[in-house]
């Protein structure tokens, strides 16, 4: 282990896949990136193609270690991290998808769920696996996926079809098609696994009518995964933490420890709560879900998802074109004093936490003549700190003791309008790290420390530098009070299609 010099880690998100090199100081030292094709082909619908996750994730990492020109046998061991939920079926033989991904953001299988909540199986499935009965979660577009093989491919032979989220679909590739396994974190999000036990859930497969063989094994989020494939970095590395990506950034944070807790502001944002090795549970319309896990211990938290929020700063650059860049939000919203009455509601995929509302979509209200692009670009990123709000009232909600200070990680915590106006709203300070990629970060951290690079978490977390704390201002009382309307306007676009 000592004349290795780096940790891998491969970072499978929504928007794009990454390989980030860290040192033994914890430093980033290199990365390489792809942004991810986003096909949506009805409305409503989410998919990725899992051939181009793959492709983008070895080109990244070969690229990484072209670009610092090390050799891959410095690398001590891989971490993975990836979007979750999203999931796929593949030919074990042919090693390729049946269909393409589908995304969590995908909400195809919503009446789905209404029939289960009708059917009374809602309580059932939130007391087994700790979440919402939502399309949001890996059981409804695996039921879906495999109702669209048997409808389209009927002589498929089930025992050569694997079942996966991204991370095991990476995981079997980087292995050279040898390790099919997911990990604890990945898992609790399928709506499949039991919280209790920590294994599939028969009654749980039955139901959505998944066979049990084509699913991954379950494993801790940190241990031995299996070792890369040769033909892919020259020489066998270990692959020696999985998370899911916010249970990583959770690790990242420091958030080992109930009271503690983060925000990541991505695609949708993400607040996680620490809870501790027991498994507690919310009547606020959180999720409980793993944290992590070694072969010794489990940590689990709570957790808001909510679905829309960078990707509505998408939406305005790609849908609306308002906007050239993501970043150019900031300079449009110091243009304007106000969102000039506008308040905005992005429920573009449905309505997560605590809403969890399938039927809801998105909305603009309160436009009127003098009305201008600044204003309705500052109403979208007011509404993704406005979301943020509800969900730390629901923590505050669950627990005794009220959030005193938010951890803040994701592409969007770069916007300083955005998180000075998330203190406001929130009356909370907010600290911003130095190194945003808390996701990647974390994935490091639970690899390095599993094969013994590192030994000290507490001393990687201590030593991550904080960028800039946001102390709520003044225009705290203006934000709090505009969240009134902003909740009318959420009433007003939920339960909206038939
Ligand atoms: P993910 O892991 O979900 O793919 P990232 O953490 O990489 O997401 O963040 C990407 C998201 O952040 C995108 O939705 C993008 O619109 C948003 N984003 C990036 N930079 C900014 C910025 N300066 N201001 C606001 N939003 C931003």
């Amino acid at each position: 282990m000592t004349d290795t010099k780096y940790i891998l880690s491969l970072d499978l998100g929504t928007t794009g896949n990454r390989a980030i090199l860290f040192d033994r100081q914890g430093n980033i030292v290199g990365q390489a990136y792809k942004e991810l094709t986003q096909h949506y082909p009805h409305p409503g619908w989410l998919e990725h193609d899992a051939v181009e996750i793959w492709r983008d994730t070895n080109d990244s990492i070969q690229k990484v270690i072209a670009d610092k020109q090390i050799t891959a046998s410095e690398i001590a061991a891989i971490g993975l991290t990836v979007q979750r939920e999203t999931c796929l079926l593949w030919d074990k033989t042919t090693g390729k998808p049946l269909h393409k991904a589908i995304v969590w953001q995908d909400r195809r299988t919503s009446t789905m769920c209404d029939r289960l909540r009708a059917e009374g199986q809602a309580e059932v499935i939130q007391q087994k696996t700790g979440l919402v009965l939502d399309a949001y979660f890996s059981a409804t577009k695996l039921a879906w996926l495999i109702d669209w093989v048997k409808q389209n491919q009927p002589d498929t032979n089930w025992d050569n079809v694997m079942a996966g989220t991204v991370d095991s679909w990476a995981l079997w590739n980087l292995t050279g098609k040898q390790v099919h396994a997911t990990d604890e974190s990945n898992a609790s999000r399928t709506m499949l696994m039991n919280l209790d036990t920590k294994d599939w859930d028969e009654s749980l497969l039955k139901l959505f009518d998944i066979p049990s063989q084509i699913m991954p094994e379950i494993k801790p989020s940190m241990g031995l995964f299996g070792k890369s494939d040769r033909q892919i970095l020259g020489t066998e590395i270990p692959i020696a933490a999985i998370f899911g990506d916010q249970q990583a950034s959770l690790f990242a944070h420091g958030c080992d420890r109930p009271g503690l807790l983060k925000c990541t502001y991505g695609t949708g944002c993400f607040l996680v709560a620490q809870t501790g090795t027991e498994v507690t549970r919310s009547n606020n319309q959180l999720l409980s879900t793993v944290a992590w896990s070694t072969l010794e211990q489990t940590n689990y938290a709570l957790e808001g998802a909510i679905f829309t929020t960078g990707a509505s700063i998408q939406w305005l650059r790609d849908g609306l074109g308002l906007i050239k860049y993501a970043a150019d939000t900031e300079s449009f919203c110091n243009q304007v004093e106000d969102t000039n009455g506008v308040y905005f509601v992005p429920a573009l995929s449905g309505l997560g936490a605590p809403h969890w509302d399938m039927k809801a979509r998105g909305a603009f209200l309160g436009i009127t003549g003098g009305v201008k692009k600044e204003h309705m670009v500052r109403a979208v990123l007011e509404a993704i700190a406005y979301q943020v709000k509800e969900v730390v009232d629901a923590v505050n909600k669950d627990s005794d003791k009220a959030v005193s200070l938010l951890k803040i990680d994701g592409g969007a915590a770069k916007n300083n309008f955005l998180m000075q106006f998330q203190a406001d709203a929130l009356g909370v300070a907010l600290e911003r790290p130095v190194v945003l990629d808390a996701t990647a970060q974390g994935a490091a951290f639970g690899a390095g420390l599993a094969v013994g690079f590192w030994d000290d978490y507490q001393k990687l977390v201590g030593d991550r530098q904080v960028d800039k704390v946001f102390e709520p201002g003044e225009g705290q009382s203006q934000a709090q009070e505009n969240f009134a309307m902003w909740s009318k306007a959420v009433s007003r676009a939920k339960n909206w299609i038939e």
